[in-house]
Parts: C-alpha cells; structure tokens; sequence
C-alpha cells in the first residue's frame, strides 16, 4: 500500500471522528431548546387554566349580583301592587314579577354551571402545575449534562483535530485536496476494493483500474464515486501450495503484493542457485535463503525494516524469478534447517512451469536444470 494511503485511512478515521464528535454537540443544544418549547407549552396551558378559573369566579359574582338586583326588583312590584286601582294595572305588575322570577332561575342555573366547572378547572390547573415542576426538573438534569457532554466532547475533538493535523501534514498536497473534495460529498474519501468492486459505490472496476490498484505504486480513483481506491492484501484469501501444473494449464500469476514472496536466484554470490522467502509483517520483512537442490537453509533468517522490496533491493536482480508458494511462517520456523521435499517439489514445479512459460515466449531460453545463470 502507498504510505500517502496509508496516512489517509488514518486520516479519514479521525476526519469521521471529528465529524461525529461535532454532531452530537451540535444536536445537545437542540435537544435542549425542544425541551423548553414543551415547557413553554406547558406554562400557557396552566396560564390558560388559570385564567379560566379567574373568568369563572368573575362571572359567577356577575350572576349572583343579578339575582339580587331582580329580587329588589320583586319586593318593589309586590310594594307597588297594595297600590294598584285596576285590575289591568294588577295584571301588568304580576307579569314583571313572574318575568323577574324566571330571569332568577336563568342565573341560579348559571352558577350551578359555574359551579359545576370549577372541579374541572381545578383539575387542568394542578395537572398543568405537576406537568410545570417535572419538565422544570427535567430540562435543569438535560442542561447539566449537555453541559457535561459538551465538555467531554470538546476535549476529544481537540484530541482528534491535533490528531489530524498532524497525519495531514505528511500526504501530498493534490491528493489531500482530492480526499477532502469526495469527502466532503460522499462523506468517506477512500473505498477498499474488494472481489473487482469499489466497495464506496459498489461499481466494477475496469481490470486496467483493478489491476493498478493491487499493484499500489499510483494512487488510482474510482471512475464512477471518484473515491481514492486501496486495496488490503491481508484480507486476500493466500493462495494455496502449488502442485506440479499440468502442461496445458496455465501457470498461475504470483501475487505481486502477497504477503508472503518466493524467488529463484541462479547466480545468489558463492551459493549459486537458491530459493528466496521473503515475509512480511507489520512493518517489518523477513528473509529465508534455501541451497536450491537439497533445500538445506543457508545461514539464518533476516529481518530488516520496511516492505521486502524496499528492505531487500539487492536480492532483487533482474535474474530472479517470482514462484508461486505459501507456507505459513511457523511451519517454516519448523522446517529447522531443511526444506521438506514436498514444499521443494512444488517450488521446482512452478519454477519450471515458469521457465516454460518464459521459454516459449524467448527460444533461446535454456531448461532450468542445465544451466546456472538464467537471463
Ligand atoms: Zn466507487
């Protein structure tokens, strides 16, 4: 994988840390204000309920003032009926009293309305005041820990932001320009690949892009989501021991960023023809050296710094040839100083098989058991 790739997953992991750590204290004050609009909701109603009551109180006074001044009414008329000389004047005063006395039980009804509503009333207003004192309670708890939350959060998005900082500052300008641009979009800026597919937006890739990808010495793009493209050799499933390939089947392709790497050098110094292993693994890379025919280990294991190709320039001359093979490094720390033969076997079947292949395509080119010093 380039390192400029490498850099930017990381990146990337802190870019959706930072972006999750400012949502969440952008929503707290949100959940916050939601929270006082139903206090406020809740403080009119028992405004409103207030104010009913006060309306009825108000009015059932208004009632029985009424009833009063008809009563005066009454004893008034039954005062000036011992007066009356006729008849029609009789009538006329019993009328108004008859009237004054249904105007009284109009009101008396009123109040007993009035009355009858006040338990209803009392009922709304110590509800909406129980409702008042809880969400009063409730909204002081939520601001304590939105206060609590925000802090906590604060200090981890200066974590994440010196993080970035600083893993921005090592990727290549244009490139890190690119990332943010699909980032900002597509809210992830790198897609794995996985099965010939970009794993950001599930589109095929060509096989020119797939293979550019794998072979990681350029940074290549998704066609379609414009995702930088990576491709992670650990989560390929190794490939299997090879047996001795049939002549009409094709010899399979080693892979060029597997793990594990096997070479055939014809011309390695005083030792003449070996088998190279080189493994490598978190960061480091480990060389195995192998005496061709007889498979006996030569001299011991090596590790050195960084990818095997980097680590190990000078193994890697223009006469070695990549084979096919994949032990797992216990069993080979197991092999003690000998080569089992069935592992050399297989490594002189592809070899030749890789000869073959060569062969046919150059020749001149001369069979790998009679000659010592491969082109
Ligand atoms: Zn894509």
């Amino acid at each position: 994988m380039l390192p400029d790739i490498e850099k930017l997953l990381e990146l990337q992991i802190a870019d959706k840390e930072i972006r999750q750590l400012r949502d969440e204290i952008a929503a707290l004050p949100k959940r916050v204000a939601a929270i006082e609009a139903k206090l406020a909701g809740t403080k009119s109603l028992l405004e409103k309920a207030r104010a009913a009551a006060k309306a009825d109180e108000a009015n059932k006074k208004k009632f029985e003032a009424a009833i009063q001044d008809l009563q005066g009414k009454i004893s008034k008329y039954r005062d000036q009926s011992l007066d009356v000389k006729t008849n029609d004047q009789y009538k006329a005063l019993l009328h108004e009293i008859q009237f004054a006395e249904q105007e009284i039980r109009i009101n008396e009804d009123r109040i007993l309305e009035v009355m009858m509503n006040v338990e209803v009333r009392e009922k709304d207003v110590k509800a909406a005041e129980a409702e008042l004192k809880a969400e009063t309670a409730e909204i002081e708890k939520e601001k304590e820990d939105a206060r609590r939350v925000t802090a906590e959060d604060e200090a981890k998005l200066a974590e994440w932001n010196g993080k970035r900082d600083a893993l921005r500052h090592g990727i290549s300008e244009d490139l890190l320009r690119h990332y943010e641009r699909v980032m900002k979009f597509r809210g992830s800026g790198l897609a794995e690949v996985r099965d010939h597919k970009c794993m950001g937006c599930q589109v095929m890739l060509r096989p020119q892009t797939y293979n550019e990808v794998r072979n990681a010495q350029t940074v290549v793009v998704c066609d379609s989501c414009q995702r930088i493209l990576y491709f992670d050799a650990t989560k390929e499933a190794q490939p299997e021991p090879v047996a001795e390939p049939a002549h009409h089947r094709k010899r399979p392709r080693p892979k060029s960023d597997a793990p594990q790497a096997w070479f055939y050098r014809p011309d390695y110094g005083d030792e003449g023809e070996v088998l190279l292993v080189y493994i490598n693994d978190g960061g480091n890379a480990t060389r195995r050296v192998y005496e061709m025919h007889s498979g006996r280990q030569i001299g011991d294991v090596l590790t050195r710094e960084g990818n095997y190709r980097l680590a190990f320039p000078e193994d890697l001359t223009d006469s070695a040839v990549r084979l096919n093979g994949h032990w797992d490094e216990e069993e080979m720390d197991e092999w003690g100083s000998e080569m089992p033969t069935n592992a050399l076997d297989s490594l002189h079947a592809d070899l030749r098989a890789a000869q073959r292949e060569h062969g046919s395509s150059h020749k001149d080119h001369v069979a790998p058991a009679q000659h010592t010093a491969a082109s």
